[in-house]
């Protein structure tokens, strides 16, 4: 395998060095032969690959939408090395087998490690439990189990889940929405703007109390929680409480959720529709301040691709769900870099240490020093952008930012020694 020196590069917190690759690991960069390939980095911030908790790379059964192949390409565009796929495919990833597919597809066409989530319930139903155990005993070593795009609301099933992955410190990843609260039409934060359209309204109840309970189930079992998409402060509250309790949960939050709001849905532009729904500002703000202080641990992507034909109907009939890979990180630096919520040390904690350690990965989030895997994302802290929606690796096209202007940070992103991204290349 070829070398490749980085130079000049700033190891956030450690001052400005270089980083030799070779063979997948950094090395001493003393060894560097005199014709090894180099990346100048002056001017540039080294952060480990970015890890995302939440992606929907739609293979198998939804090619047209999107691939492995052009799902992880956006990945390493947007600064990810990692990628956690979740189960809502057809079919569904539930059995041994196909989490080794799925883990298959990413080991033959990834541009990053794609890493099988598998479901919690047979067919994502809801009702009967799903192959945990086979899951993570299989050579996907599935950890993170979730229905998402379903909530886990039969609270047995849940205890059974809890109980079950605690034996191979597994995790269940909850998709909360109390269905009988916010059923499968909702589709608007519930308030003044859902009654003046008249679309069914999504309150924050039916996010915060799914959550209240599982926090509680999770203490019962000494078992570890996360939770999908916080979109309220209401749930913000909740996991401050479970916290505090040293009860195991981790939260997760959206890029879009810490900016979009129910405004947005004002149009009826269905690329503004998304599950759980836009908030108005005032959660906004509270969700910058739960990823701020840590009671969110992780920013993840919810990456959900669309082919037109579902996307583009009247606001109420089209799919859920927005673009995110690419502009992740964008999205991150405008609103908790430049604001100065986050410094970039805490960049790395919240888009690549947490994730990789909630999902128990062992060759991501890890510090850019020597023996280290070579997964690593250089940043330009300058840069800005016009985002185009048809400037992307993504097949689909539903970019909630097109047309804004957004930082434009990603500049090469390397995983296991292998460029996968350069901008301009
Ligand atoms: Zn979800």
């Amino acid at each position: 395998m070829t070398s490749l020196l980085i130079r000049g590069a700033d190891l956030v917190g450690r001052g400005r060095s270089d980083l030799l690759i070779r063979s997948g690991r950094f090395v001493d960069p003393a060894d560097a032969g005199a014709d090894v390939a180099q990346l100048d980095a002056d001017g540039l911030v080294a952060l480990p690959g970015l890890v995302d908790l939440h992606t929907h790379l739609r293979e198998p059964g939804r090619e047209d939408a999107e691939t492995v192949h052009s799902g992880t390409l956006a990945a390493a565009r947007g600064g990810f090395t990692a990628v956690l796929a979740m189960a809502n495919t057809t079919p569904v990833t539930d059995t041994a087998e196909a989490a080794a597919h799925v883990a298959a597809l990413g080991a033959r066409d990834g541009s990053a490690h794609v890493v099988p989530v598998g479901a919690v319930s047979k067919g994502l139903n809801g009702v009967e439990l799903a192959e945990l155990g086979l899951m993570a005993r299989s050579s996907a070593r599935v950890r993170v189990f979730s229905d998402d795009g379903h909530c886990v609301s039969d609270a047995r099933l849940m205890r059974r889940a809890l109980e079950y992955v605690r034996a191979f410190d597994g995790v269940i990843a909850q998709h909360a929405q109390d269905p009988q609260l916010a059923g499968v039409s909702a589709c608007c934060h519930e308030g003044e703007i859902s009654g003046k359209l008249g679309l069914p309204g999504w309150p924050a109840a039916a996010e915060a109390s799914v959550v209240a309970r599982d926090v509680q189930i999770a203490e019962l079992t000494r078992s570890r929680l996360h939770i999908c998409h916080v979109s309220c402060a209401e749930t913000v509250d909740v996991i401050r409480w479970a916290k505090q309790r040293d009860i195991n949960v981790t939260a997760e939050v959206a890029p879009h959720h810490l900016v979009l709001t129910t405004n947005e849905v004002l149009g009826y532009d269905p690329t503004y529709k998304v599950n759980p729904p836009l908030r108005p500002s005032e959660q906004v703000e509270a969700l910058r301040e739960a990823l701020a202080d840590g009671t969110i641990d992780a920013v993840a992507t919810d990456h959900a691709p669309h082919a037109r034909h579902d996307k583009d109907h009247a606001f109420a009939e089209a799919a859920f769900g927005m673009l995110g890979l690419e502009t992740a990180l964008a999205v991150v630096v405008e609103t908790m870099i430049k604001s100065g919520l986050l410094s970039w040390t805490d960049v790395a904690k919240r888009m690549s240490i947490m994730p990789a350690h909630i999902a128990r990965l062992t060759d991501q989030g890890r510090p850019l020093a020597v023996g280290e895997p070579a997964n690593v994302v250089l940043v330009d802290p300058a840069a800005r952008q016009v985002i185009d929606r048809n400037d992307s690796a993504s097949l689909s096209r539903n970019n909630p930012w097109h047309g804004r202007e957004l930082p434009d940070p990603v500049v090469a992103t390397i995983w296991a020694g292998r460029l996968t991204f350069r901008k301009g290349q």
